[in-house]
């Protein structure tokens, strides 16, 4: 990796200024995503000449930026998401927080912005999370959103590389995407709009990734969509949906062969955390005499083919915030491709196994590897 000059990231120099007065924790059904945010933040300046500066720990709050900072002109801005989790005997877990900083460290590193040594700043994470622990909600579906941030604040108005950024990491307690169960989700499948090309950023976590996207997703609510389903090339290739990796479960009539399909990480998808728990996850738990788990391109002229066939069997996004999200319908041209779901439920039967299997792992249930920090 390319490696910002001058110090490196060290977390043993950290300056914490507590806030004078602490806030009390929200009830639980008052949280929204990413409306509310916790006490403190974590702030880590960085400047070519002398490298990362001290984290700081202080109160949330304003950012003081020169107007020509180049974040603001040519978009100099990369973001992670990530989870904190309160188990039953109360201890707080990052889930897999080793996956979000090499994403970073890759966004950082496509956009001229400094790199950083991940274990580094996973230890000023926790120090953030146990500033504010008393806000970390508990119950199931509830959780602390942890969002890294990292923009460059050269003041100047010429295109080229940052000589200074701002690291800076703040946190939201959430509650369960979906409040009551699962609900299913109706996607438009969309050619028209590209969100990622071959050579592009699309598997980079950058803020200049997500504004453009925001437009069709408009005008597939005005259709009565919720999402779209991005395609690419003449293909009609299935990419992803909104904002997290999408999978289908296929069945082969003829054999009784059941398969689990997601995109391949050729660079036009978003590598995702979710998306690897999940054919972790799969390839450990389900019979291969039974199963395959493929990642592979998969059109969705394919998926409308085996719709008719009655080889749709389940298909569901995946990403931190949800989790998993169940599809329940897909419009593509003139038709509604219909998605199965359980009777009387908003998901399919894989759908639910999965979100109990990454859930036990999360509220510490069911230990996994190194997948959930304390
Ligand atoms: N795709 C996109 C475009 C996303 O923004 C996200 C959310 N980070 C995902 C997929 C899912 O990634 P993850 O599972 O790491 O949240």
């Amino acid at each position: 990796a390319i490696r910002g000059a001058g110090a490196p990231l060290d977390a043993t120099k950290l300056k914490v200024q507590n806030h004078s007065t602490p806030s009390q924790p929200r009830a639980n059904d008052e949280l929204v995503f990413g409306k509310t945010f916790t006490d403190h933040m974590l702030t880590i300046e960085w400047t070519k000449q002398n490298g990362w500066g001290t984290p700081e720990i202080k109160p949330y709050g304003n950012l003081s930026l020169d107007p020509a900072a180049c974040v603001f002109h040519y978009a100099f801005e990369l973001f992670e998401g990530l989870k904190a989790y309160r188990s039953r005997d109360d201890k707080i877990t990052m889930f897999r927080p080793d996956k979000n900083m090499e994403r970073m460290n890759k966004s950082a590193a496509r956009i001229c912005l400094p790199t950083f040594d991940s274990d580094e700043l996973i230890a000023l994470m926790g120090k953030l999370i146990e500033q504010d622990k008393h806000l970390v909600p508990q119950g199931e579906g509830y959780s602390l959103y942890v969002r890294p941030t990292m923009i460059g604040t050269t003041a100047a108005l010429g295109v080229g590389t940052p000589d200074r950024a701002l690291l800076y990491v703040i946190t939201s307690p959430v509650g369960p995407y979906f409040k009551s169960g699962f609900k299913a989700v109706k996607l438009l499948a969309t050619d028209n709009a590209t969100r990622a090309w071959p050579g592009g950023v699309g598997d980079k976590k950058l803020g200049a990734n997500y504004a453009p996207c925001i437009l069709p997703q408009l005008k597939a609510a005005e259709k009565g969509y919720q999402q779209n389903l991005w395609l690419f090339g003449p293909e009609k290739y299935i990419t992803e949906v909104g904002t997290m990796n999408v999978f289908f479960v296929l069945k082969d009539n003829a054999t009784g062969k059941k398969e689990l399909v997601t995109a391949p990480l050729d660079g036009t998808i978003l590598e995702g955390v979710t998306r690897d728990s999940i054919l972790t996850l799969a390839r450990e738990n389900l019979d291969p005499k039974e199963w395959e788990v493929n990642e592979r391109y998969l059109s969705i002229n394919e998926v409308a083919e085996r719709a008719r066939k009655g080889e749709l069997v389940e298909a569901f996004g995946a990403g931190t915030a949800a989790v998993v999200s169940p599809i329940k319908e897909i419009g593509w041209q003139d038709e509604n491709i219909d998605v199965p779901l359980q009777p009387g439920k908003q998901a399919g039967k894989l759908t639910e196994q999965i979100a109990n299997w990454i859930a036990d792992i999360q509220y510490g249930r069911q230990p996994h590897g190194n997948w959930s920090r304390v």
